[in-house]
């Protein structure tokens, strides 16, 4: 049984958009290097979409390994040349890594801020 639990429907017209864990999403089929992406269809809108959408990862060429790490150096504060040296990618990717990673956090951020309660 896959976990789901992490993700939920990007369609922004479907009603169940956004709500993880809300059991609308079943695995479709599975895609990548091993099988090991899978691809996930909503109950609700029928909609499909790759469980990496909506991450820095989707559309990566990178390994997850090496994208993971390219994130990591850049989220410690460590310099884009830096980076690209220590894990032996070209800076120029390494800043559109960064760029992604950036664009997910903030993203990110405004969801969990406006989940917030007001009192908390
Ligand atoms: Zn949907």
């Amino acid at each position: 049984m896959d976990d789901l639990s992490r993700f939920c429907c990007l369609n922004p017209v479907c009603p169940e958009h956004g709500k993880r864990g809300a059991g609308n999403l079943t695995v479709c089929h599975r895609y990548g290097p091993g099988k090991s992406r899978r691809m996930l269809r909503c109950r609700a809108c029928k909609g499909r979409s790759s469980e990496r959408e909506g991450t820095p990862l989707f559309g990566a060429h990178l390994s997850e390994e090496t994208a993971v790490a390219v994130m990591g150096h850049l989220a410690e504060g460590v310099g884009v040349r830096k980076t690209g040296r220590l894990t032996g990618v070209h800076r120029d990717t390494v800043m559109r890594y960064g760029r992604k990673a950036g664009e997910h956090a903030a993203a990110l951020h405004d969801e969990l801020v406006a989940a917030s309660p007001w009192d908390a």
